[in-house]
């Protein structure tokens, strides 16, 4: 399977990444430069592809939606080119803390990386802000919110961007649609409380981190109203498992049947529960 690069609006291209794989969105300047949003050194080529087959001249900024290695491996690359790298205050603190571990975690699969990127490592973003930004190249003004809940919702750095002149709404890992989330690096009743507001959100195209891109608001409001029951009828189950109430395996089969039978990455229902049982919860 291979991504699909949509066309969101006039000046945003979405890459879809395939099953649900992670999203990279570029947000095309007039004067040809793009703003890259999130990027994977694993999937470096489908974003340079990316880059060529919209006709940018370069990047001006790299932002991180949050620390994720799937969302920041990519820093290394840009950082090289020059690029400034955008995150909030809480994405970097959370990549100085646990970032080098989870970087020589992810990629012990793929060894090679190290010979094609020599000096690959983690690195951190440059330009930081606490809980609001604006980014403007020609003919785009950016708004990054700073939306981890506490410090912690579907991870310590979420970020939301908002593209002002096309309506466009980037939400990071926040909002999944059609395929299950990752929840166990997250704190879930503070990942509930960060989607409330983004149900009143206006917006005409919504990008998420994982799944497909939405059209219009309406159908916006369903998906985070969707990812919030998710969210909070899995809490829900997941303390019962904990009390003794229910068992695993019943949990395991409500989260795949009814409303979320259709949902791709089962495999993240079993991953997320093991998570939350074997006490890494934050
Ligand atoms: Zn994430």
């Amino acid at each position: 399977m291979e991504s699909t690069i949509r066309r969101i609006s006039k000046s945003v291209f979405a890459i879809i990444g395939p099953e649900g794989a992670t999203n990279f969105t570029i947000i095309k300047g007039a004067n040809g430069s793009a703003v890259l949003i999130d990027a994977d050194i694993r999937r470096i080529d489908e974003v340079e592809e990316a880059l060529r087959l919209t006709g940018c001249a370069g990047v001006s900024y790299l932002i991180d939606t949050h620390e994720h290695f799937d969302h920041t491996s990519a820093n290394f690359y840009f950082a090289q080119k020059q690029i400034p790298i955008v995150a909030s205050g809480g994405c970097v603190q959370a990549m100085k803390d646990d970032g080098a571990a989870d970087f020589a975690r992810m990629l012990k699969p793929v060894p090679e990386l190290y010979q094609r990127f020599p000096g690959l490592c983690l690195r951190l973003p440059d330009v930081e802000f606490s809980s609001t930004t604006q980014i403007k190249v020609p003919g785009v003004t950016l708004d990054l919110v700073y939306r981890a809940e506490n410090g912690h919702s579907h991870s310590k750095g979420d970020t939301t961007i908002y593209f002002h002149e096309e309506e466009v709404f980037i939400a990071g890992d926040l909002l999944y649609t059609e395929v299950h989330p990752v929840t166990f690096f997250g704190n879930i009743p503070n990942w509930l409380t960060a989607l409330k507001p983004l149900m009143d959100y206006r917006y005409h195209q919504l990008i998420p981190g994982h799944g497909p891109a939405v059209e219009g608001e309406q159908s916006g409001r369903a998906y985070f109203k969707r990812m919030h029951d998710y969210l909070e009828d899995f809490y829900g189950r997941l303390v019962e498992i904990d009390s003794g109430r229910i068992s695993r395996e019943e949990v395991a089969r409500h989260m795949q049947s009814g409303d979320y039978a259709e949902l791709g990455k089962t495999r993240m229902v079993e991953r997320n529960i093991n998570q939350f049982l074997t006490g890494r919860w934050f």
